[in-house]
């Protein structure tokens, strides 16, 4: 997994110009780079506006911090009894086993908190699992982070045998990109020890078409075969896939290879993420475009996490509706309460 870590790297690979190195290592000074030589071989280096390329290599638009942007926009340390667990909803929990991944996508909504200070793993695991003991209402707990699967089989093996030991913890949700960014992490060992532990749902992160390629493809299989049910969600993203036409693709491959869509997320008010911002109207109308033209195991939820740590609502309901001005909208949260959300400027 040597991969790209720094500019120079980039510009040796002709991706990046020398000419733009020194601001592209302004955005990577604070936003960390890494990307596998796997998914860098799926950039169009002929091409500017490549959705592999947007995804993957650092930005200068990176640095742009718009005012209603955020450092911890869904309101996760709010909700964060240990450094590694955050739980808003009373039947489910997520737990960060790490706080790396095999490539920082550059939209990430957790880009702060994984290019923050180094937490001390081990002990706030153990913490966290007492809070687990503690809270029998937990029935679920969602591995995420971080990419979870950058623990070995065995280190990802004992932490599911230690929640297994948790008699209230009844199911595992795993939420990984391997399969994209680095689908030869997902072999024959690693679907068994998966399967072995069931009820256990395992959750990749497509964005786009091209992403479905024969190694990713291979890891999808393994999983399938392997017994383990797989999910996908998506990130609506400007110049990635706001696109009707390359959602319905996305949905439609993911099906051919027994994976079924599950949420596609309405992009978060991240800091320095604006340039992949999609209004709600774009989004809702590409949600319209798709509806009825898509079989309904294709299609996803649409849903926006509401800032600040409302939780997630799907955006064509009831939940979310128009406010008394262009681009203002009324998000009721399931937890209580209502928030005021303001589409930033937008692209269309
Ligand atoms: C998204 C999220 C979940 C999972 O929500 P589902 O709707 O069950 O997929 C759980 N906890 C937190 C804190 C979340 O942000």
């Amino acid at each position: 997994m040597r991969g790209a870590r720094d500019v120079r790297a980039l510009v040796e690979r002709g991706l990046v110009s020398a000419d733009d190195a020194p601001a592209l290592e302004a955005v990577v000074e604070r936003y960390a780079l890494l990307v596998s030589d796997y998914y860098l071989s799926l950039i169009d280096p002929a091409d500017p506006a490549c959705p592999i390329r947007k995804q993957a290599l650092p930005d200068a638009a990176e640095l742009v911090v718009a005012p209603e942007e955020r450092s911890d926009p869904i309101g996760d340390a709010a909700h964060a009894p240990t450094p590694l667990l955050v739980h808003r909803y009373p039947d489910r929990a997520l737990l960060f086993p790490t706080f790396r991944c095999p490539m920082y996508c550059r939209y990430c909504f957790r880009k702060v908190a994984i290019n923050g200070e180094p937490i001390r793993l081990r002990q706030a695991l153990d913490a966290s699992l007492d809070y687990l003991r503690a809270h029998p209402a937990i029935a679920e707990v969602i591995l995420s982070g971080g990419d979870p699967l950058m623990l070995s089989d065995d280190r990802l093996g004992e932490l599911l045998g230690r929640l297994r030991a948790i008699p209230s913890v009844r199911r595992v949700r795993i939420h990984t990109r391997f399969p994209v960014t680095l689908p030869m992490r997902v072999d024959a060992s690693l679907a068994s020890l998966l399967a072995a532990h069931r009820p256990l749902f395992l959750v990749t992160h497509f964005n786009h078409p091209r992403e479905l390629t024969p190694a990713s493809a291979l890891a999808l299989r393994t999983l399938v075969d392997a017994g383990v049910t797989v999910l996908n969600q998506t990130v609506l993203l400007a110049g990635v896939n706001d696109d009707a036409s390359v959602l319905a693709a996305l949905f439609t491959g993911l099906l051919e290879h027994q994976v079924r869509p599950y949420y596609l997320h309405h992009p978060d008010l991240t800091v320095g993420t604006g340039h992949f911002r999609v209004s709600l109207d774009r989004g809702l109308s590409i949600a319209r475009a798709l509806r009825g033209r898509l079989t309904g195991l294709a299609w996803p939820t649409y849903v926006i996490d509401i800032p600040g740590g409302g939780g997630k609502v799907p955006v064509d309901s009831d939940f979310v509706r128009r406010g008394d001005r262009p681009g203002h909208w009324i998000l009721r949260s399931p937890l209580g309460g209502e928030h005021l959300y303001v589409d930033p400027a937008h692209r269309d």
